[in-house]
């Protein structure tokens, strides 16, 4: 049976959107399907978060043609400071240590990241959007896969990447177990204006609940992620425009003027979950099918971006040597260069935020004294600072701003 598609990409969220753009931007026929009405995802109401994109995720996305659609509406970050409850003692990250004029990263709405990717793909000849419409079943044998779409309809492919979420129904139907447990917090975001600018300064409050993060957005606006504990969340979220404002504000502090929250406020429940490997026959996992981790650094989708430059380079390498590309040398090649970042990450993210949602006064001391210690080692700054711009390690070629 001849192939419908050569990569059949399930889920078309941020992770799934950019993989197929990947694949079909060096040639590759791709199928991405998605249960969701794209009207409906590119929507204002769909998803409120705006994402912290590092530098070497912008690579990525400038080297797939995607930039050009989302710069005018992404603010650079171009300092980071890291403050403690009560303490006065804060890690201070500024771009300019790093000896250049690159920012550290950017902030840009997710919204405006879809709109860019639906845009994008449309361009691509051998992209194929199927939206609303469901994958149901996928079988894999040595010849290939076969993907029956809930209205019946089936698709042959040589591979398929699961990139449905962290729910993800291929993973669970390929019977890949997974380490998962819940935060007892939840994530409220909402955006706020201020009367004074931001000047790029990105701020991670640690609270008691959790960190408070104000995130620099374009104009005198910035994105909230507010850490609260889930059983308070929901009352919060309830609460009418001047109560929540007023809750808001007592968190906010005035450094930017006065400030009025805009817009909806999201909840999004907070999850850790680390697959225990992210292929099986026929099937790679990736962005949050893969791993979620707390947003306390904001680089879950960083390291999904990281899975799509890695396995799109094992995919197109694969093709250009004649090899099948759902063959197991192409997936072990993606598994291997892929996990140790994903799992290090998890256990970071957690670390820090056990250690940060904590009122226990010798772990506030000890905390507060690592915060001031990496402050005065410049070298450890730059490393972390390298770390989380994601321009260090085994890094895919697309993420090092070359062509795949
Ligand atoms: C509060 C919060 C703040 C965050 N901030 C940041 C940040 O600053 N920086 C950062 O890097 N990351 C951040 N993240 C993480 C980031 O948002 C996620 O990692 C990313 O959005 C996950 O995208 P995804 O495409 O993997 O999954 P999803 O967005 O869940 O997409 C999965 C898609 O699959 C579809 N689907 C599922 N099942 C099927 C099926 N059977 N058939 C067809 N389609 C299907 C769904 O409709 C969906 O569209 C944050 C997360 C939270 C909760």
């Amino acid at each position: 049976m001849a192939d419908d598609v050569e990569l059949l990409v399930a889920g078309g969220g941020l992770n799934g959107m950019l993989l197929g753009i990947a694949c079909a931007d060096a040639g590759l026929a791709v199928a991405v399907v998605d249960r969701q009405d794209p009207t409906t995802m590119m929507g204002e109401a769909f998803d409120g978060r705006a994402s912290a994109i590092a530098y070497g995720s912008k690579l990525v996305l400038d080297g797939l043609g995607l930039w050009s659609g989302i710069a005018a509406e992404a603010q650079p970050i171009l300092e980071i400071r890291v403050a403690d409850d009560e303490s006065p003692l804060f890690l201070h990250y500024d771009h300019r240590d790093l000896g250049s004029d690159i920012p550290l990263g950017y902030i840009v709405e997710n919204r405006v990241l879809r709109r860019a990717l639906f845009e994008r793909a449309r361009a691509l000849p051998s992209f194929t959007l199927l939206a609303p419409r469901i994958v149901g079943t996928v079988t894999a044998d040595d010849s290939g896969t076969v993907a029956t779409l809930g209205d019946g309809a089936r698709i042959h492919a040589r591979l398929v990447a699961a990139a449905d979420g962290k729910d993800s129904p291929l993973r669970r139907a390929a019977g890949i177990r997974a380490v998962e447990w819940r935060y007892k917090q939840t994530g409220i975001v909402t955006t706020v204006v201020h009367e004074r600018p931001h000047a790029g300064i990105a701020i991670e409050h640690f609270l008691p609940a959790g960190p408070f993060a104000i995130l620099p957005m374009t104009g005198n606006r910035s994105s909230i992620v507010w850490t609260e504990e889930a059983a308070l969340a929901p009352h919060l979220v309830a609460l009418s425009d001047a109560e929540f404002a007023a809750e808001l504000s007592a968190r906010f502090g005035d450094f930017l003027g006065a400030t009025r929250p805009i817009g909806p406020r999201w909840a999004y429940p907070l999850s850790l979950m680390q697959a225990e490997r992210y292929t099986a026959r026929r099937l790679a996992l990736v962005g949050e099918a893969a791993h979620v981790i707390h947003p306390i650094a904001g680089q879950g989708l960083n390291v999904g971006i990281r899975d799509i430059a890695a396995l799109a380079e094992a995919v197109i390498d694969a093709r250009r040597l004649g090899l099948d590309i759902g063959g197991d040398q192409v997936l072990e090649r993606y598994q291997r260069w892929r996990r140790l970042d994903a799992v290090l990450l998890a256990g970071v993210t957690d670390g820090l935020n056990r250690l940060f949602s904590n009122t226990v006064p010798p772990v506030k001391l000890v905390r507060g004294l690592g915060l001031a210690a990496v402050n005065r080692l410049p070298p450890l700054k730059r490393l972390l600072m390298s770390h989380a711009m994601g321009t260090l390690g085994d890094r895919p070629r697309l993420a090092r701003g070359e062509r795949l």
